[in-house]
């Protein structure tokens, strides 16, 4: 499966996120929530892939809820980049990634098609295969963690997702 690369700013979180889909058809999302707006955050996601996400440096990687508080917004505490959130399920978890940490850029340079999620409820937010009320739900991609530094303190990640 082919495979997009990328990374924090620092690089201590790493993300890889494999896909069929092709940079010429992935669709790239610009969410309008107060915090993806601020970020700049263009995401992306795909049921039939993975997201694996990276983190060098447990104590460094920020967990941030609002909202529904379903899902961890990851940012870095050093250099301060949204990389990707979570929404640990009962099978493990889903993820977007914010398509601005890849290396080569977002697909296509696109900013991203403007959505919202304002009116999902939580268990719209959580519906298998995140397709709810006419809408898809960005919270796709089946996510993995590998924690590149376990004797610091760091455990799988999301951990609630062990449960
Ligand atoms: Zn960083």
């Amino acid at each position: 499966m082919p495979v997009l690369e990328g990374a924090c700013h620092c690089g201590t979180i790493s993300v890889r996120f494999e896909t069929d889909l092709t940079p010429d058809s992935i669709p790239v999302r610009a969410c309008a929530c107060s915090f993806c707006r601020a970020h700049g955050a263009s995401t992306v996601s795909d049921p039939a892939g993975h997201l694996t996400i990276q983190i060098g440096e447990p104590d460094v990687a920020q967990r941030y809820r609002f909202g529904l508080r379903t899902a961890d917004f990851l940012v870095c505490g050093r250099c301060g980049v949204y990389v990707a959130a979570v929404l640990p399920d009962r099978q493990g978890a889903v993820a977007i990634v914010n398509a601005n940490t890849f290396d080569a850029g977002p697909p296509r340079g696109d900013p991203g098609t403007p959505v919202s999620y304002d009116g999902e409820t939580e268990a719209e937010r959580r519906a298998p295969g995140g397709v709810t009320s006419g809408h898809r739900s960005p919270w796709s991609t089946p996510a993995r963690n590998s924690n590149t530094n376990k004797a610091k303190g760091g455990g799988p990640w999301p951990p609630t997702a062990q449960s």
